[in-house]
């Protein structure tokens, strides 16, 4: 949520999300000459040459481009199960937690949440356990929801390998939120159709990380992404003229990709500078990505932040740990201001403790 935001100072660094992103020049250059036509009639080249693109970078038959990751998930599981049927999914994971249950209100599907490890990943015996018996008093288990990035941790391609060989062994299919799947790629130094290896439909954002104003595409075998295609126009999802949009996905995956690694350095020198600061513990999360969480130790955490955006710096609300993203639009500069200004809202807190 933004929170009144545009009354306070200019914002030097927005480290809210790494959705808050905004089209480079070159970005809007090509969205500008996109060749459009109707995708709904499937006449649109720009849509199309995406969806061979990301397809082929996922290791996937054929793809499907949506307006958003939420639908894009949503659509993926209704094509997977159907009514009375049942997802397990990890219990911190985005398709459990904030996509107001989608699957079960508009698919009529259970959804059954897991412990998650500290990797981020499902354990293959949780996942053995909850498979639900031939009886009819339970809802027929037929798909693992499984995520990588999990905030902001590059799960490992064994453990992914390991909670998908449990979900095969009891016949369910897999379903991949690899909404940050490029930085998982990039963290885990393997293709994502590597990390993708896992499932058989992997969801991935363009308006993450690699900076796209909106989309993300379904990637999975051919008859699925056929079945999503019905479900993705029942579900308001059908684009006209979306080869715009296309276009900044083709740019992002053209010139944005490789900047991930940049976005991951500059979070570790960042978690580095601001765990040194008085104050301010930086949780040590395994293969870290673009996030940082933190929390202060001293101090009302929640007028710390508050005190740092009025110096420019946006980070995400203390619950207790406060979430830091890296993207595009941080650089050097906007990295240094924001340790500039922890290390002055730091040091008024422990100045105030010591003086108490
Ligand atoms: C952002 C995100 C999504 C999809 O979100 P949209 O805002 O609907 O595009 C799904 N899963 C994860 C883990 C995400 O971070």
């Amino acid at each position: 949520m933004p929170d009144g935001l545009s009354a306070l100072a200019p914002l030097v660094a927005d480290f809210r999300s790494d959705t808050v992103t905004r089209p480079s020049a070159a970005m809007r250059a090509a969205m500008a000459a996109a060749a459009v036509g109707d995708d709904v009639y499937r006449e649109d080249p720009t849509v199309a040459a995406l969806e061979e693109r990301i397809a082929a970078d996922t290791g996937k038959e054929a793809a499907l481009f949506f307006p958003s990751g939420t639908q894009s998930n949503l659509t993926a599981l209704m094509a997977h199960c159907g009514r009375g049927e049942e997802i397990l999914v990890g219990r911190a994971y985005h398709t459990f937690v904030y996509e107001a249950a989608g699957a079960s209100v508009l698919g009529g599907a259970a959804l059954f949440a897991l412990p998650v490890a500290a990797d981020g990943a499902l354990e293959p015996s949780d996942i053995a356990a909850a498979v639900k018996a031939d009886d009819p008093h339970f809802p027929i288990t037929t798909l693992v929801s499984l995520e990588n990035t999990v905030t902001g941790r590059a799960v490992p391609l064994d453990r992914m390998a390991a909670a998908s060989a449990a979900a095969r062994a009891h016949g369910l299919a897999v379903h991949l939120d690899g909404a940050r799947l490029f930085n998982a790629a990039a963290a885990l130094e393997v293709a994502p159709a590597a990390v993708a290896a896992a499932a058989d439909s992997v969801s991935v954002c363009f308006s993450k990380g690699l900076g796209a104003p909106v989309g993300s595409a379904l990637c999975g075998p051919t008859p699925l992404i056929d079945k999503a295609r019905r479900l993705r126009k029942m579900l308001g999802g059908g684009m006209r003229q979306a080869g715009v949009m296309a276009a900044a996905a083709l740019h992002a995956l053209d010139h944005h990709v490789d900047v991930l690694r940049e976005d991951h350095a500059r979070a570790r020198r960042l978690a580095d500078a601001l765990s040194a600061l008085p104050g301010v513990e930086v949780r040590a999360d395994p293969n870290p990505t673009n996030m940082i969480y933190l929390r202060f130790t001293a101090g009302d955490g929640a007028a710390m932040v508050a005190e740092l955006r009025r110096r420019g710096v946006a980070v995400g609300r203390p619950s207790p740990w406060s979430r830091l993203v890296l993207h595009l639009d941080i650089d050097d500069a906007a990295a240094a201001h924001a340790l500039n200004a922890f290390e002055a809202v730091a040091g008024d807190a422990s100045a105030a403790a010591g003086s108490a």
